[in-house]
C-alpha cells in the first residue's frame, strides 16, 4: 500500500464491518470515490456496474438531483425535527400517508426509525409489547428461519440465521427459535414437488409452535424472498400454508420487506407478490433509494389498538430514537416515492427483471451452475461442485469469492452469499442493456472461474 494513500490511511483507522479484519490488513480496501447511473467509479477513475445496488438499496442509482434537492430544501426549512410526546415535522406526516397508500393491506400506521435492524428489533419489541397488553405475557417466543438476514442488533442479529453474523456474539439470545429455510433445491426430498415441500413446511412449523407451546410463540418473521442468506425464492404456496398455520395459534407475521420492498420483486411489496397479509411490516434501504438512513415499522389497525391498550396502561408508549424519522430523511424519502411513482416502478422491474431472468437461466446448463433463482430484479446463481448431487464446493475453497474478484476486475461488482451464491441486485433504473453488459461482465468471470478450476 502506498504510504498515506486512501488505503493506507483506511487499515491505519477504520474498523471495518462485516469483514476479515487480517486479510483486510493486509490487502486494504477498494476505495470507491464516486458514482452515477448503475455505476460506481474507484480512485482511479475505474468504472464499476454496481451488481448488488450497494448493499441491496440505491434502487434509484448514484445520481439523482431531485433527492440532492429534496434534502437541501428540507435542511433550509426544517433540519432537524422529531415526533416525541406529540409534535412531529409535517413532512414525516406526507411520508406515512405515501407509504400507507401502497403499503399492503392490513397494514395502517408506521414508526420510523433508522436502520432495518432497529426496524426489526422495534417489530419483536410490539409483538411483545401487544402480548402484555393483551394479557398474556408468557406469549413472547418469535420464530424466524435458518439462513434468514435481518439485521445487527442484539435482537435482530438473534433473530438472523446465519453463522456469520453471531458466531463470538453469544448469539441468538433466548426466546429465539429457527425453522427450515424453504429453499427447495436443497432441502425437497428427491422428486418431492414445490407443494409438497411447502407442505411440509407448514407442518415443521406447526410441529415447532405446539412443542413451545402455542401459549409461548408471539410472532414469525420471514423475508418474502430471502437476500443475504443467498436469495431464496419460497415455493409458491410457502407463505399461504404458513399464514394458516400462523392463524390457527395466534401467532403474528412479520414480514421483513428491507430488501423486498418498493418494487424489487415485481410489485410494490413481496407481501403482494406470495399473498402475505402482515400484522407487522418492515421497510428500509430503498424506502429512501439508500441516500440517506430511513426505515419503519408498519403496524396493522388491531396492532396498533393493543399499542393504544398498552400506552394506556404504562403511561405512554416508550420507544423512539433521536433521530427516527428525520425530517431530511424523510423529505428525501417522500421524493423517492414520488420517483418510483413517476417511473412506475413495478412495470419496469417486471420488464427489465424478464431480461435479468431470462439472462442468467442460460447458464443453468453451465457445469458451475447448480441453479439460478430470483424474480424482479433480484436473483442468484449458485456455484456448485458437483450438480447431480447439488453438492457445494468446500468453503474454505473460495471459489465463489474468487468469481466475484475477477468479476471486480472486469468491471462489476457483486457478492458471494454463503454456498457460493453470486447475488445480483442492480439499481432499478437499470435497463435491458445494462442488463446486457451486467451480464457479459459475469460471464467472463465466470469463464475465467471455470478455467482455474480446470488447470
Ligand atoms: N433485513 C434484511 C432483509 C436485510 O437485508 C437487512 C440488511 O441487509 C436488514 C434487515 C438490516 O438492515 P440494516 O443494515 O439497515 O440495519
Amino acid at each position: 500500500m502506498i504510504p498515506n494513500s486512501t488505503a493506507a490511511r483506511d487499515v491505519a483507522y477504520l474498523l471495518h464491518p462485516y469483514t476479515n479484519l487480517s486479510a483486510h490488513r493486509e490487502s486494504g480496501p477498494l476505495v470507491i470515490s464516486r458514482g452515477k447511473g448503475i455505476h460506481v467509479y474507484d480512485e482511479e477513475g475505474r468504472e464499476y456496474i454496481e451488481g448488488l445496488a450497494g448493499l441491496w438499496c440505491a434502487g434509484l442509482g448514484f445520481d439523482q438531483e431531485r433527492l440532492v434537492e429534496a434534502a437541501s430544501r428540507q435542511m433550509r426549512q426544517l433540519p432537524f425535527y422529531h415526533a416525541f410526546g406529540g409534535k412531529v415535522p409535517d413532512v414525516l406526516v406526507d411520508l406515512a400517508e405515501a407509504l400507507m397508500a401502497i403499503a399492503p393491506k392490513p397494514l395502517e400506521r408506521a414508526l420510523f426509525v433508522n436502520s432495518g435492524s432497529e426496524a426489526n428489533d422495534l417489530a419483536v419489541k410490539i409483538a411483545w409489547y401487544v402480548n402484555n397488553a393483551l394479557g398474556r405475557p408468557e406469549k413472547k417466543k418469535i420464530i424466524a428461519r435458518r439462513k434468514a438476514y435481518h439485521g445487527v442488533t442484539v435482537m435482530s442479529g438473534s433473530l438472523t440465521g446465519l453463522a456469520y453474523a453471531q458466531d463470538g456474539f453469544d448469539l441468538p439470545v433466548s426466546r429465539v427459535v429457527h425453522v427450515d429455510t424453504p429453499h427447495h433445491y436443497h432441502g425437497a426430498e428427491p422428486d418431492e414437488s414445490e407443494e409438497d415441500y411447502a407442505t411440509r413446511l407448514a407442518e415443521q412449523l406447526e410441529a415447532t409452535i405446539q412443542a413451545e407451546g402455542p401459549e409461548t410463540v408471539a410472532a414469525f418473521i420471514a423475508e418474502p424472498v430471502m437476500g443475504a442468506g443467498g436469495v431464496i425464492v419460497p415455493p409458491r404456496t410457502y407463505f399461504e400454508k404458513v399464514q394458516a398455520v400462523l392463524r390457527r395459534h395466534d401467532v403474528l407475521f412479520i414480514a421483513d420487506e428491507v430488501i423486498c420492498g418498493f418494487g424489487r420483486t415485481g410489485n410494490w411489496f413481496g407481501c403482494d407478490t406470495f399473498g402475505i397479509r402482515p400484522d407487522i411490516m418492515t421497510v428500509a434501504k430503498q424506502l429512501s433509494a439508500g441516500f440517506l438512513p430511513i426505515a419503519a415499522t408498519l403496524v396493522s389497525g388491531p396492532v396498533y389498538e393493543a399499542l393504544v391498550a398498552g400506552s394506556d396502561k404504562h403511561g405512554m408508549f416508550g420507544h423512539g430514537n433521536t433521530y427516527g424519522g428525520h425530517p431530511v430523511a424523510a423529505a428525501v424519502a417522500l421524493e423517492t416515492l414520488k420517483i418510483y411513482h413517476e417511473m412506475d416502478i413495478v412495470g419496469r422491474v417486471r420488464r427489465v427483471g424478464t431480461a435479468l431472468q431470462e439472462g442468467l437461466r442460460r447458464y443453468i446448463d453451465h457445469p458451475l451452475v447448480g441453479e439460478v433463482r430470483g424474480l424482479g430484479l433480484i436473483a442468484g446463481v449458485e456455484l456448485v461442485a458437483d450438480k447431480a448431487s447439488r453438492t457445494n464446493f468446500d468453503k474454505a475453497r473460495g471459489i465463489g469469492a474468487g468469481l466475484v474478484r475477477r468479476a471486480q476486475a472486469h468491471g462489476l461488482l457483486t457478492r458471494a452469499m454463503p454456498g457460493d451464491l453470486i447475488g445480483f441486485c442492480p439499481p432499478m433504473i437499470i435497463d435491458e442493456a445494462g442488463v446486457a453488459e451486467m451480464l457479459r461482465r459475469f460471464d467472463v468471470a465466470l469463464e475465467e472461474s471455470w478455467s482455474a478450476l480446470r488447470e
